[in-house]
């Protein structure tokens, strides 16, 4: 079993959507472990996308991550950062495949409702940058 990190984001969060996203993660098999609501400030968003520091969008991106709050959560499965990748669908949701969050829900390549690790050394490092050992269980 594994663990990863999601991010339910403030276009899913400010439509209300965080409890249908929930009931996708949940009907694939990843179990919440982990959960909670905060406002990131735009340093902190732009120290977690850090990796996209030299992207031209990545201004927009942490501006928009900062704009409302954020549901960061540990799932976990049977190979947990995959099956959430998958449910996620593609990152623009033109691309997405049908059922998927981002094809339902997302709004544009930018604002597309959720995040989700992208590997185990990813999810170990994004876990730890939100949740500390004793909210973990
Ligand atoms: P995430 O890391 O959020 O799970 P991802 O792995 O599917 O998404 P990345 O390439 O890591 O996609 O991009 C990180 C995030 O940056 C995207 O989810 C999206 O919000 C934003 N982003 C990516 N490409 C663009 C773009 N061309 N224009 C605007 N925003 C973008
Ligand atoms: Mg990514």
């Amino acid at each position: 079993t594994e663990r990863t990190l999601s991010i339910i984001k403030p276009d899913a969060t400010s439509r209300n959507l965080t409890g249908k996203i929930n009931a996708k993660f949940e009907e694939a098999g990843l179990r919440i472990v982990a959960q909670k609501r905060i406002l990131l400030t735009k340093a902190q968003a732009g120290e977690f996308y850090k990796v996209h520091a030299e992207r031209p969008f990545y201004d927009e991106l942490c501006e928009f991550m900062a704009s409302a709050p954020v549901v960061v959560q540990v799932l976990e499965g049977e190979n947990a950062i995959a099956k959430n990748r998958e449910v996620m669908g593609a990152t623009n949701p033109a691309d997405a495949a049908e059922g998927t969050i981002r094809a339902e829900f997302a709004q544009s390549v930018g604002e597309n409702s959720v995040h989700g690790s992208d590997a185990p050394e990813t999810a170990a490092e994004e876990i730890a940058y939100y949740f500390s050992g004793l909210e973990l269980v």
